[in-house]
């Protein structure tokens, strides 16, 4: 049977790369969105097209109920997942004195909150597969090294990366990795605001990454060769941190 991977926030941006690149390496997608339906399922059926199965799941990652009930109906009916790209996120920035406490709350929400919402209902059944697994989430560089304007980004993304970090130690045994992307500026709506004339000053490639070069770095995570990369954050930033 075709194994199947679950990537969150694959309406748009860097999830809709990383699920067209895993379909493209043959495996089954399960696309996620949550205001954007209409995108996600333009997404499922460009993959349909490559002859891969898709389905799309549609929630608010912050809902923690709601995120349990949908993903345990969908591996009731379908089977559980091989793996896991938690990618859904956003940023709210500022400088920190004119942060709002609702720009705090919903970054750690989303990015934070979100990995526990969406893999704790499905670490068990992955493991219960008693077969290899990989659970892969995107950080930030900003989470690497923090930015300025991006206090509460920056900390939520450090968390995931602990978060992974602490994880990879409690599944490696299972033959399940847990690893992080971080991706320095790429060019998505997240960052169509942002001042790239000052940011390329900083980065030495001299220019933003494109989605599909975080994807490639998925795939490689992915694949049955990374089987003995665990606990990693892997870097994707044209040399910025
Ligand atoms: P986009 O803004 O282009 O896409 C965000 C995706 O996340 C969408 O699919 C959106 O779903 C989904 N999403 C947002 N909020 C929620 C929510 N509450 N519940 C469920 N889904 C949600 O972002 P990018 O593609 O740029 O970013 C993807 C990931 O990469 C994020 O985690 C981001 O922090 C990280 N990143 C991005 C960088 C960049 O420069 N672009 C740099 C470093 C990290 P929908 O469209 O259906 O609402």
């Amino acid at each position: 049977m075709t194994q199947s991977i679950l990537i969150t926030g694959s309406s748009r941006g860097i999830g809709k790369a990383i699920a067209l690149r895993l379909a493209r390496d043959g495996y089954d997608i399960v696309l996620h969105c949550n205001s954007q339906r209409a995108a996600a399922d333009e997404v499922a059926n460009e993959i349909i097209k490559l002859k891969r199965q898709c389905r799309v799941l549609q929630f608010d990652v912050t809902q923690r109920e709601l995120v349990a009930t949908t993903l345990l109906k969908d591996i009731e009916q379908h089977g559980c997942y091989y793996g896991v790209v938690c990618n859904a996120g956003i940023a709210r920035d500022n400088a920190f004195p004119l942060m709002s406490g609702e720009d705090w709350d919903s970054v750690l929400k989303t990015n934070l909150d979100g990995f526990y919402n969406v893999l704790s209902p499905l670490v068990m059944p992955m493991v219960q597969r008693r077969l290899p697994g990989r659970v892969v989430t995107i950080a930030s560089v900003s989470g690497v090294m923090g930015n300025r304007g991006q206090v509460n980004y920056s900390a939520a993304k450090a968390g995931i990366i602990g978060a992974t970090k602490a994880l990879a130690l409690e599944l490696a045994k299972r033959k399940i990795t847990v690893n992080c992307v971080a991706p320095g500026i790429i060019e998505t709506d997240m960052v169509a605001d942002a001042p790239m004339e000052e940011i390329l000053k900083f980065i030495p490639a001299r220019r933003a990454g494109k989605p599909e070069e975080v994807a490639a770095a998925v795939s490689f995570l992915m694949a049955e060769d990374a089987a003995y990369i665990t606990r990693q954050v892997i870097s994707v930033n044209g040399g910025l941190a």
